[in-house]
């Protein structure tokens, strides 16, 4: 009796673990949806280019602050993805002239320029290559 009963308590908390694994996994996807949701409302927003070269191809294309500490900020709001995506969306909606359309190019010679988010140990690789 007591192994039968052992084993249907065991068998509930793993089905009960197996649920919140699956929350998560859910709520990821769900994430993830809106987060492509928004993306794509930006992209179209600023006509699917870049702001400096016209480049067009939405793989490279990434959503900029103009004046930069794009990740300060990130953490700063302490939002998860969705909500950052969605606050930009309606920031840039209402005027916002906070962010931008880059490519990844403009956007990284941007941040090499202007040196932004970028470590200084990474940086000084940068500037220094072994030739
Ligand atoms: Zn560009």
């Amino acid at each position: 009796m007591d192994k039968v009963k052992k084993r249907e308590q065991w068998r509930k908390a793993s089905n009960k673990y197996r649920k919140t694994i699956k929350g998560i996994k859910n709520k990821l996807k769900l994430e993830r949806y809106y987060r492509k949701k928004y993306r794509h409302l930006l992209l179209e927003f600023w006509g699917n280019r870049c702001k400096k070269c016209g480049f067009d191809d939405i793989r490279a294309l990434q959503i900029d602050h103009v004046k930069g500490y794009g990740v300060q900020h990130y953490k700063e709001l302490k939002l998860n993805r969705f909500s950052y995506y969605k606050k930009i969306y309606e920031e840039v909606k209402s005027g916002s002239k906070k962010y931008q359309l880059l490519c990844a190019n403009c956007n990284w010679i941007k941040r090499f320029i202007k040196n932004e988010n970028t470590p200084r140990r990474k940086l000084k690789n940068v500037v220094s290559p072994k030739s």
